[in-house]
């Protein structure tokens, strides 16, 4: 977990600290928000812990913890997704709620916020015992979940596959609500481009963000930690569409780097075949760690949390960071970046493309009506440039950093619907 110290001497996680500074800066600027109302923000409405069954291949029996925190619904059903690995906690999956109900208020989509998961390495499961444990799972969320509720969606090692098992156990009991999860197969309500997305709002991100520090896309040296959902569509994005030349990827194991680049499709390819980058050819072999000290122009960090610390956030050369992993740079890191005057991009909006396909994928699920590609690209690129300029327009006013003002913008939006409900 991403924590400092408060005052108090209390655990604070950085989603917290930003919270607190950017509602600190909203009442220098006399918001008509009361102070418990804005608290109230930073906890979640309701956590749910489960102990999910496995009976295994052998015939054995065991339990996994799973959780389910639902942060804020003022703005619509919770929203977020669901991951499986054994660090997820229910600390962690509090702060990822929280960042949901942010994210998807920074770029006004009608949704609040959650996030859950199941304390599991699925590569010790086989795929049925997966399954099996993902129906049990949806079976003890029971009625928490739903298209009018909360709407899970894939995280780190969830994907389509498993949505589709959601889905058919949700179904099985309350009829054909497809919009129960998303991230869905497209032969069962997914839409078309979400697999993309998150790497595709990524990328608007970088893009937008190298135009306002004048930096040429075309010539842009780009480097993503992560060789997952996001990176690999990202990377494709970067080099396919804008020109520019992808010149790092990494996996859990280790990174590869080529300062005039490499070919992405094969390193893909290379990856799937040996669950490894290791050994692919012409390029240099280094740490996750390494990777983030090169030289480059724009850094993205796109595996787990806490990527960015104290210690690194000093050696880090790139003139640009977008925060494709949640909650990935730590307080003390961020302050460092801020005075090293490396822009940064905040999770909530540059990694938000995912969610916002989601809002699309649902929205064709409750209409029955679906979208070609080019709308969904089109409608993505509109959502993710106008709060991309809505965030650089109240950095400016405010005099902050990108990520107080986004905190600021979904913030406010949180409250607002808070405060026309009732503030409950
Ligand atoms: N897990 C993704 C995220 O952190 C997507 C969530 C969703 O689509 O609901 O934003």
């Amino acid at each position: 977990m991403n924590t400092t110290i408060s005052k108090k001497g209390v655990e604070k996680t950085a989603v917290v600290a930003y919270m607190e500074a950017a509602i600190k800066k909203l009442r220098e600027h006399n918001t008509t928000f009361d102070l418990d109302l804005l608290q109230a923000i930073t906890r979640p409405k309701r956590q749910i812990l489960v102990e999910v069954p496995l009976r295994k291949d052998d015939g054995s029996y065991t339990t996994f913890q799973g959780f389910r925190v639902q942060h804020n619904d003022a703005r619509g059903p919770f929203k977020g997704g669901l991951r499986y690995h054994p660090n997820v906690d229910l600390e962690e999956v509090k702060t990822l709620a929280c960042l949901m109900s942010l994210k998807t208020a920074v770029v006004n989509i009608p949704f609040g916020g959650g996030k859950g998961g199941i304390a599991v390495d699925p590569r010790e499961l086989s795929q049925r015992e997966v399954e099996r444990l993902t129906r049990n799972f949806t079976n003890l969320l029971g009625e928490n979940i739903g298209p009018d509720r909360d709407i899970p969606a894939p995280d780190v090692n969830t994907n389509a596959q498993i949505m589709a098992w959601i889905v058919d156990e949700y179904c099985q009991k309350h009829g054909q609500l497809l919009g129960v999860v998303t991230g869905k197969p497209i032969e069962l309500g997914g839409s078309l481009g979400r697999d993309e997305a998150t790497g595709r709002g990524a990328m608007i991100a970088a893009r937008e963000a190298a135009r306002e520090k004048k930096i040429d896309m075309t010539k842009a040296k780009i480097i993503f930690q992560g060789f997952g959902n996001l990176a690999s569509f990202g990377a494709q994005i970067a080099e396919q569409e804008m020109g520019s030349t992808v010149i790092g990827v990494s996996t859990s194991r280790g990174a590869v780097y080529n300062k005039k680049g490499f070919n992405l499709v094969q390193a893909g390819a290379y990856y799937r075949d040996n669950g490894s980058l290791k050994g692919f050819p012409g390029v240099e072999w280094m740490t996750n760690e390494e990777l983030l000290e090169q030289d480059c122009d724009i850094l993205i960090p796109a595996a787990l949390e806490n990527a960015i610390t104290a210690k690194n956030a000093k050696k880090i050369k790139a003139k640009i960071i977008v925060e494709g992993a949640n909650d990935c740079t730590q307080t003390e890191g961020d302050k460092i970046l801020n005075d090293r005057g490396i822009f940064v991009v905040p999770d909530i909006l540059a990694n938000a493309g995912g969610v916002v396909v989601s809002y699309f994928e649902w929205v064709q699920n409750l209409q029955n009506h679906y979208w070609e590609l080019a709308r969904v690209r089109q409608e993505l690129e509109r959502i993710m440039v106008q709060a991309y300029a809505q965030v650089s327009a109240r950095a400016q006013e405010y005099h902050t950093s990108y990520r107080e003002s986004a905190y600021i913008i979904a913030i406010s939006r949180v409250a607002r619907a808070m405060q026309l409900r009732g503030g409950v």
